[in-house]
This record gives structure tokens, C-alpha cells and sequence, in this order.
């Protein structure tokens, strides 16, 4: 069928010895990212996502059009689907699959909790479950979250520090992830990775988000709220830009050894099992980031402090990615001030100055 030929199409890679990476989560922030470097250099890349309306479709819709416009195609679907699943592991040729499909955002959960459930749990499950099926089984890289730190108050975070608290519904299914990716990897000879992301930033990026939300309000001269932690502390997030991400993922996927199967396991061989942190490694507060973004924007910001609400926000995130640098080569380089820079710039040119016009994004190429 030509739905087929155009998954076959996307998966090309240019030469032998490139990956065939399945990307879940493809229209969302960071998986456009992800997908774009992977086939720029040759890789051969199939998309997957069910465009939910968690936030604005529009926005999806249009990272799609990227993708396609460098022949990445985005099919249009559900994890939980696993005869889709199966029918593109056996269309397809994939060699690794990179999952970063979930339902994210911390806030979203408290009144939504069936949605991580549905997205975090049983569609982390059922993909698990048909790459275990897959001949030959691929290697998976997947997203977990710092949220998965909780309320721990030892600084940086390291990848063996306890992560037994989850402060939210959506670091408890990030946290039930990880549990089950060990599992798989167990029982099945998955070679399975999972990667922390600390707070990812960028062009492109989440509107739910709170530098994405600012940003916006900043220039609809509506007030921003900033949320307090007990004696007046300020939150503060290792804020890491999305080139940063997008380079621990590719050495993630270039580093990750072949699955090793039920038959590896019987033979007493033990597949891949990794985890590290993809942060920035320095924390800012809230107003400090505020102030950079006044600054690109040009524009004084109205603040609100208000209490922080007890909604799973934690009061600060801080990442230790010794590992990464030692085992991926990773090495955040983008401070802040540049990277809110990108992001202001894209932002401006997709909204214009506080019109909120979608059709802007028409033609622009940003990647
Ligand atoms: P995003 O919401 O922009 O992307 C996720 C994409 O997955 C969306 O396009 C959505 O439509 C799709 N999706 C959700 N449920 C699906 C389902 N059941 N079937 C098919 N598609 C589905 O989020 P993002 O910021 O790009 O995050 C990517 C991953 O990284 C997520 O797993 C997220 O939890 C994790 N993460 C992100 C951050 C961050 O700061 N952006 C931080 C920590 C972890």
C-alpha cells in the first residue's frame, strides 16, 4: 500500500552500518529535535505519535511538516496499538527505537491521572512488549525524568541516588517506567537505556512549560506567576537547551549494545541496562530566568509571587552527569542566556510580537 511504501521510505538510511530508529513521541519537542539530527546524518527515521491535545495540536501538526519535509514520516498513532506496532517493527527494518511518547507536565496529573496511566504505563508496556516480539529485538532508548528524584535534598542528583519518593503521578509512572525497563531487560535480554531529562528548553518547545507560558505573557503584558517554596525560597531548575538533549540521545542510541534476547538470557548473558542524567548542571531560580527573558524580550515582566501550590512541583532540580560525560561523551555547553535567546528568537518569529498567529510558521525552517 502507499501507507507502507511511505513508512519504507522513511526508514531508508543512507548506508549500511546507519540506524533505523523508530521515534515515539516524534511530533512532540524534544522527538522532532531528535528526529531531525538523526536523519540529517543519514539515519533512517519513522515516526510515531497520536497528536493528543494535551497542548495546542497545531504546534505538533507543524513539527510534523518539518519531519516530512526532510521525508521523515509521522505515522499517526496510538502505543497502545501494539498491531501497529508489530506491523511497523516488521515493515521497517528498525534497528533502535527511542521512546520518548508519554504524557508529560507535573500540574496536568492532578486532575488527569488516567492519562499517565494510559500513556506511561500501559503504552510503555505494550511498545515493550512488541520489541520484545520484533525480529531482531531492537535496542531501546527511553525518557525517564528527574522528576523520578522527588523531594530529595542531597545536591547534584546522581543516577544511584534514591528515587523512591515521587512527588507527582507523573515521576511515580516515570519512576514505574524504570522498574519495568529493568524487568524487560531481565526476563527478555532488552538492551534498555533510560536518559533523566532535567528540564529541556528550547525552540519549539512546550507551551505548558513555565519559560514557554512567561514568555508568552511577558508579551501579552499579563502577569506571571512565580511560585515560592517555604521561607520565600524560589524554585530553581537546571534549565538544559534542547541541543544538548538532542546530542545525549544520538550518543545514547550510538553507544547502546544489541538486545541479547530470552536466548542470551538462558545462556547466562546479561543485555545492556543503563540510566543517565541529561542535565545542564546548573541550576537557576525562577527570576534570574525571568530577568534573561525580560531582557531578549525587550519587555518588563509583572510578577506574581505566590505560594508554591502542592501540586508535585519540587522546590529544585540539580543533575550530576558525570557519567554521561564519562560513558556518552555528553557535555552540555549551552548556558541559559544563549539558549532563551533561540527560543526567544523562534518563539517571536512563530507568534509575532504577542499576535498568536499559527499560519506564521509557514515555510520556516528552523532546524
Ligand atoms: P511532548 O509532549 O512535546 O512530546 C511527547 C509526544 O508524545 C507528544 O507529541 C504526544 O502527542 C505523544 N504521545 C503522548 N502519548 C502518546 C501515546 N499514548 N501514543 C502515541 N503518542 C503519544 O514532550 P517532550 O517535552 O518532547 O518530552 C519527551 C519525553 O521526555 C517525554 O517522555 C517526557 O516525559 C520526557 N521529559 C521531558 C522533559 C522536558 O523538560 N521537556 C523533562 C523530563 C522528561
Amino acid at each position: 500500500s502507499a501507507w507502507e511504501a511511505t513508512v519504507r521510505k522513511s526508514a531508508e538510511r543512507s548506508e549500511d552500518g546507519h540506524l533505523v530508529v523508530l521515534v515515539t513521541g516524534a511530533a512532540g519537542f524534544v522527538g522532532s529535535h531528535v528526529s531531525m539530527a538523526l536523519k540529517k546524518r543519514g539515519d533512517g527515521v519513522v515516526g510515531l505519535d497520536n497528536f493528543n491535545d494535551y497542548y495546542p495540536v497545531a504546534l505538533k501538526r507543524a513539527r510534523a511538516a518539518n519531519l516530512a519535509n526532510a521525508g521523515i514520516f509521522v505515522v499517526e498513532g496510538d502505543l497502545n496499538d501494539q498491531a501497529l506496532l508489530a506491523r511497523l517493527f516488521k515493515l521497517a527494518g528498525i534497528t533502535h527505537v527511542l521512546h520518548l511518547a508519554a504524557q508529560a507536565g507535573v500540574r496536568y496529573a492532578v486532575h488527569n491521572p488516567k492519562a499517565y496511566v494510559h500513556s506511561n504505563i500501559a503504552g510503555f508496556v505494550s511498545l515493550f512488549e512488541e520489541c520484545k516480539n520484533a525480529k531482531p529485538q531492537p535496542a531501546i532508548v527511553y525518557a525517564s525524568s528527574s522528576s523520578v528524584y522527588g523531594t530529595n535534598e542531597k545536591v547534584p542528583f546522581s543516577e544511584d541516588d534514591r528515587t523512591d519518593q515521587p512527588a507527582s503521578l507523573y515521576a511515580a509512572t516515570k519512576k514505574a517506567d524504570e522498574v519495568l525497563g529493568h524487568t524487560y531487560n531481565h526476563i527478555y535480554g532488552l538492551s534498555i537505556t533510560a536518559l533523566r531529562f532535567f528540564t529541556v528548553y528550547g525552540p519549539w518547545g512546550r507551551p505548558d512549560m513555565a519559560y514557554f507560558s512567561f514568555t508568552r505573557n511577558i508579551m501579552d503584558r499579563q502577569p506571571i506567576k512565580i511560585f515560592q517554596g517555604p521561607d520565600q525560597t524560589e524554585l530553581a531548575r537546571d534549565f538544559t537547551f534542547i541541543d544538548d538533549v538532542v546530542k545525549g540521545c544520538i550518543a545514547s542510541l550510538d553507544t547502546a549494545e544489541p538486545s541479547i534476547g530470552s536466548e542470551g538470557r538462558k545462556l547466562g548473558q546479561r543485555a545492556q541496562l543503563r540510566t543517565f542524567n541529561l542535565g545542564n548542571t546548573q541550576p537557576v531560580q525562577v527570576s534570574t530566568f525571568v530577568g534573561i527573558l525580560e531582557k531578549h524580550l525587550n519587555r518588563e515582566a509583572i510578577r506574581n509571587y505566590i505560594p508554591m501550590p502542592s501540586t508535585g512541583d519540587v522546590p529544585f532540580t540539580h543533575a550530576n552527569v558525570t557519567r554521561a560525560r564519562n560513558e556518552l561523551g555528553y557535555n552540555p555547553s549551552t548556558d541559559l542566556e544563549t539558549g532563551l535567546g533561540h527560543f526567544v528568537k523562534w518563539y517571536l518569529d512563530y507568534y509575532g510580537q504577542g499576535s498568536k498567529n499559527e499560519a506564521s510558521l509557514q515555510g520556516y525552517k528552523p532546524y
